[in-house]
């Protein structure tokens, strides 16, 4: 192989090679820079003044099984018309980094596959060097994804630990990729959001949130045209609460026997009728609870009704269905039953109109869990902008899940 193949290989074709030597393991290059580099950094005249050179060291790509390092001579160039003297721009070598292009390249496509430290092992240079490869990659790539053909969106809050607490996601419905990470939670936290969505001029169809005021008060202002659907897993979760609510409120103003019953009801009352095991007597259990409790019951058969609201044949059914729901409710005379009717009369609208767009943030609980996984793996990550970069690039989850 000649000496222009190699350089070549390594992507540094078009320098002049000096020297070579081999030592510890790494394979050292000494080169010239191109004499396309002899031109002014900041306007690109090429008539300058050339005033010595600076030694620069830069990591290549591995030659067969070895490191490699480059010891470049890098110009010196004064500009005649900008009057400053400046180090030439290196072709091939990412600028302000002591990395090829090429090297870059390589592990982009070796994290695809493998860790952080099995990629910095390897190419023989720091960790924080692969991350900060890997950052600027994803950063370039992911971080401003394209707003103008998103039609159906999910926005929710997740937790993301002590420091930050929460991040509020936008995810593109269709695909399930993030659009959109917002710090915090909020009307404030989907501010840039927005603006983003404004200037990329999309026309948003449908948008799935929970019931949180904040929600529907941002999806009217900035997408008064899309439809707003409240999440129906959020809703049977405040259901399950105010049953939760009521069990505790009751076992307080027990007797001791009726406590004995009532202790350890709480996961009976919120598993599905048709989920109770059987071999564990649960369902004997649950309903001798019950008998002794008539609040308890009713507040227990609505809430297992309350599913019915999306498996009505239509639109028209449901809103019936409801009606009646919040009528029993209301009839029963127990508070906790009597402002969950208040609160879903409240949001009608948004819970009908899952029959025009049956979506969900479910999708966003499975990116719960990527991310639980993501910063399990990458020790909590204390590179805040590296980990919003990561979350721009989950949808591609193998790529994203190693550490
Ligand atoms: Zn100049």
């Amino acid at each position: 192989m000649t000496t222009r193949e190699l350089y070549s290989s390594i992507g540094v074709s078009g320098y002049e090679h000096q020297q070579c030597w081999r030592k510890d393991g790494v394979f050292h290059l000494r080169m010239a820079a191109p004499g396309s580099c002899y031109r002014c950094p900041q306007c690109g005249n090429r008539d300058v003044i050339r005033r010595g050179t600076v030694d620069r060291v830069v990591h290549a790509p591995p030659i067969g099984m070895e490191r490699t390092q480059l010891f470049i001579k890098v110009p010196r160039l004064e500009c005649r018309r900008c009057k400053r003297v400046l180090n030439a721009v290196l072709p091939n070598v990412v600028p302000l980094c002591n990395y090829t292009k090429s090297l870059g390249r390589l592990v982009v496509d070796l994290r695809k596959m493998m860790t952080i430290r099995d990629v910095a092992r390897y190419v023989g240079v720091s960790d924080t060097m692969i991350r900060s490869i890997d950052k600027k990659y994803l950063q370039k790539n992911f971080c401003k994804p394209r707003l103008r053909d998103l039609e159906i969106i999910a926005i929710d809050e997740i937790y993301v630990g002590k420091k930050h607490k929460f991040f509020t996601i936008v995810i593109d419905w269709t695909t399930g990729a993030i659009v959109f990470v917002g710090e915090g939670k909020g009307e404030k936290a989907l501010k840039p959001f927005w603006k983003r969505l404004r200037g990329s001029r999309a026309r948003i169809k449908a948008v799935a949130t929970d019931m949180a005021s904040a929600y529907y008060s941002a999806v009217l202002k900035n997408i008064p045209n899309a439809k707003h659907v409240f999440d129906r897993f959020h809703i049977v979760k405040l259901m399950n609460d105010k049953l939760t609510q009521l069990r505790r409120d009751l076992q307080r103003e027990a007797d001791q026997m009726g406590r004995n019953v009532l202790k350890g009801l709480r996961w009976l009352l919120l598993k599905h009728n048709a989920d109770l095991d059987e071999k564990k007597n649960e369902r004997a259990r649950l309903m001798d609870a019950l008998g002794l409790n008539q609040s308890l019951m009713i507040a227990y058969y609505l809430k297992e009704d309350l599913g019915q609201i999306w498996q009505q044949s239509n639109k028209l059914a449901a809103g019936v269905f409801l009606a009646d729901w919040c009528a029993r409710a209301r009839a029963s005379g127990i508070r906790v039953l009597q402002t969950m009717a208040n609160t879903l009369e409240g949001h009608r609208t948004g819970i009908l109109n899952w029959y025009d767009f049956p979506i969900s943030t479910g999708r966003l609980e499975g990116i719960n869990n990527k991310i639980g996984a993501l910063q399990r793996i990458a020790y909590g990550y204390r590179d805040h902008e590296y980990f919003i970069a990561k979350l721009y690039a989950l949808h591609l989850a193998k790529f994203a899940l190693i550490g």
